[in-house]
């Protein structure tokens, strides 16, 4: 018989939740996870998995009642001391390699974070690799502080119309009932600072999001002290047009600087995650001029602090503005900044004095950056040609604009039975010479473990994980997904009032080839290439011996209607051609449905135009699943494939014409389909195991899992550019 929880014991358990609920630490903690989800299952599926949403809809009533069963009072309180041990650890990777960030942390501004489900405010990969990017910066233990904007409607969600043609519309996020809370000052009420838009001083308030061991504040105009189109300014990611998009920028950049200020912080380096957040430099330059510096002492030193990443070669992704629209949004700041309007305008120019050149914000960035990086060899080559003329008298290769490739936070990722199967591995309680070498290594730090090269290195050794092991998790995941992907579509169909329901049990094969396509539709991805060979793909999908099946999902930017028209051409197949039943395109494209379909899928399908894909991540999510990558040489596939970890879409070069890459593209996509990737998944053995295809499921797994990770992004940007003075 166990003894009831005293009042006391319980108090502490549930203040203990509550932190622990706004903390997102738990999107990357599966006992947390699981917590959650037993707490209340279908509140956690039904409200995106939202820990703040599930201790609401639970009453306290309740959760002292549960609580009393001793052994989920048990699991609890594990997972509350995991938490607090990792709030309070201190023999971190920073606090080794990098402790003077403690004193004076990295302040890393990004337009848009993402996190976890729960909080849409990321249009597509930059928000993601930004959320990526706190998380890893918390397990290192680095001093860093994030600052980005609390949009109140997000970014939006996704329905498809009985045209199919993307519709869009917004849910709005109850700050109270997400995972972020608000920041007060020492009195206790809400912290509230300024900047000056236009002509007026508009007032912003501060939620904090907990990521693990660090903060990020986003930032909020929506207060009634505010004029009504100022309080709707932070209402949607990339909302509006230019004017919006400016005044949103001015109080990312100026804004955030003032925030940070006012806690007291001083800052080593400004990382400015993409040209958005540049007119932080214009705040750094203005302080220093208040301070009674000189203009040009002021730019130097300004310079000294900051650091940029640019992340697409896309000429749409660099924001520009013209002389009137800077002329009217900073009127009111610009006279605090002292000098001629001219000359701030020469600033965002790559030829000062050039009257037609808009104001562009990756120019300032490049500008007063002590330094440069692009995120991908490839694309460091290509930005350095972007940007040559901005340096005069010196050749491409000298242009001082490197790389870091990007990475994907491992845990965050990985799906909740692929955590338990890998963590099983690492502590099976029989344990082989392999797992004892592990536990002696890491000792409990699964964390440290996950991460290492060690860990996935022994992919390739059959004593540590069998075939047949890997096989039935291979068959687990797709079957997951397809019963998710059913799931959904049968949601869908609900919506739409057509008759062209196609019954449950004959939509996707969980036997077949699954085929994975999700991003962004951006029209440089080119998500319907694979269907320019038509034909050829009906013959493939109908295939009996040999299946193959392809699930879609991505959303297009609202204003983007050819990228709306690449959506409504995939659907128009998937429900009145003969792909019908083998090929599906899941609405509302998330997180959540990401990590169901890297996880889900055999392979993972990206043909973008070279060289227009600077990284990509999405592939990176894949391998640690066991599900491979099919991808054009662009981005980080460039540098991660090896000839037998996956697969690549024709070679290392591309034609400059651009009909004639869609043709070169399509015809090798669909050869090395035909040739290698069809053959190896159905050649079984006796026992009806694939062997070569696990045998390059194992390369994948040992070359790229621990290669392209945040963990090691984050310790690359603090070795090469954070602690660099
Ligand atoms: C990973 C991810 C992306 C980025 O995918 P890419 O292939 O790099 O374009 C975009 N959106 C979501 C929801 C993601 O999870």
């Amino acid at each position: 018989m166990n003894k009831p929880l005293s009042t006391a014991e319980l108090n502490e358990i549930v203040t203990g939740l509550k932190k622990l609920s706004r903390n997102l630490w738990w999107s990357w903690n599966q006992e947390a996870q699981d917590f959650f989800h037993e707490l209340s299952p279908r509140g956690w599926q039904n409200m995106f998995h939202n820990a703040v949403a599930v201790l609401h809809e639970v009453s306290d009533q309740e959760l002292r009642a549960r609580l009393q069963d001793t052994a989920f009072a048990g699991r609890t309180r594990n997972v509350l001391q995991e938490f607090n041990a990792y709030l309070n650890e201190q023999k971190t990777w920073a606090h080794t390699h990098a402790p003077q960030l403690q004193k004076n942390p990295v302040a890393y501004f990004s337009a848009e974070f993402g996190w976890h489900e729960s909080l849409p405010i990321s249009a597509g990969g930059l928000g993601i690799l930004a959320g990526d990017h706190c998380k890893s910066a918390s397990d290192l233990g680095l001093g860093f502080v994030g600052v980005g904007l609390f949009y109140r409607e997000g970014y939006f969600q996704q329905a498809i119309d009985s045209n199919n043609w993307q519709t869009e519309y917004y849910n709005p996020v109850d700050p109270h009932n997400v995972p972020i809370e608000p920041l007060l000052d020492a009195d206790g009420d809400r912290l509230v600072c300024q900047v000056e838009i236009g002509m007026n001083a508009v007032a912003f308030q501060v939620w904090r999001v907990n990521v693990g061991r660090i903060s990020v504040y986003l930032l909020d105009t929506n207060l009634p002290e505010n004029e009504q189109h100022f309080r709707d300014l932070t209402t949607r990611v990339y909302g509006g047009d230019s004017t919006t998009r400016i005044m949103q920028e001015m109080l990312l950049g100026i804004g955030g600087v003032r925030l940070l200020r006012r806690l007291g912080l001083e800052p080593s380096t400004f990382h400015m995650n993409e040209g958005h957040a540049a007119f932080l430099t214009l705040e750094l330059i203005r302080e220093k001029i208040a301070a009674g510096k000189k203009a040009a002492e002021a730019y130097a030193e300004t310079k000294q602090e900051c650091l940029f990443t640019t992340h697409t070669p896309v000429e749409a992704g660099h924001d520009r503005f013209t002389p009137e629209l800077l002329n009217y949004a900073f009127q009111r700041f610009l006279p605090q900044l002292t000098i001629p309007f001219e000359d701030v305008l020469n600033l965002g120019r790559v030829h000062p004095g050039d009257s037609h050149e808009p104001f562009c914000m990756t120019v300032l960035a490049l500008k007063f950056s002590r330094a440069a990086n692009a995120v991908s060899e490839l694309h460091g080559q290509v930005s350095r040609h972007m940007w040559q003329a901005l340096y005069p008298g010196k050749t491409v290769d000298q242009v001082p604009i490197g790389h870091i490739t990007n990475g994907i936070h491992l845990l965050g990722w990985m799906k909740g039975s692929v955590r338990q199967f890998w963590r099983k591995k690492l502590t099976e309680s029989d344990a082989t010479q392999e797992t004892q070498f592990f536990r002696d290594k890491f000792g409990s730090d699964w964390s440290s473990a996950i991460n290492h090269a060690d860990f996935w290195q022994k992919m390739t050794d059959p004593q540590f994980v069998s075939d047949e092991e890997l096989w039935a998790l291979r068959y687990q995941l797709r079957r997951e997904l397809i019963e998710f992907a059913r799931r959904r579509l049968l949601l869908q169909s609900q919506r739409v009032t057509q008759g062209d329901f196609i019954r449950f049990d004959h939509l996707l094969n969980p036997d077949a080839l699954t085929i994975g396509f999700a991003r962004r539709f951006a029209t440089y991805k080119r998500a319907p290439l694979i269907f320019q060979q038509f034909d050829n793909i009906v013959k493939l999908v109908r295939d009996k011996q040999r299946p193959v099946q392809f699930i879609f999902a991505g959303k297009a930017h609202p204003r983007d209607d050819d990228g709306k028209r690449f959506i409504q051409q995939i659907i128009h197949l998937s429900k009145h051609s003969e792909l019908a039943g083998h090929l599906v395109f899941l609405e509302n494209y998330d997180i959540h449905v990401a990590r169901q379909m890297v996880s889900g899928c055999d392979i993972w399908l990206n043909n973008p135009r070279r060289p227009l894909e600077a990284s990509g991540t999405s592939g990176m999510k894949a391998s640690c699943h066991g599900c491979m990558d099919f991808s054009i040489l662009d981005g980080w596939w460039r540098e991660g494939y090896n000839g037998e970890n996956g697969f690549a879409i024709g070679p290392d070069a591309h034609p400059d014409n651009v009909e004639e890459q869609d043709r070169v593209d399509s015809a090798n996509l669909y050869r090395t389909l035909t040739e290698q990737v069809v053959p190896m998944f159905y050649n079984r053995d006796a026992n009806g195991i694939p062997r070569e295809w696990i045998k390059r499921m194992r390369h994948a797994m040992s070359t790229l899992v621990s290669q392209f990770t945040t963990d090691r992004m984050v310790k690359e940007y603090a070795h090469k550019y954070y602690l660099l003075k």
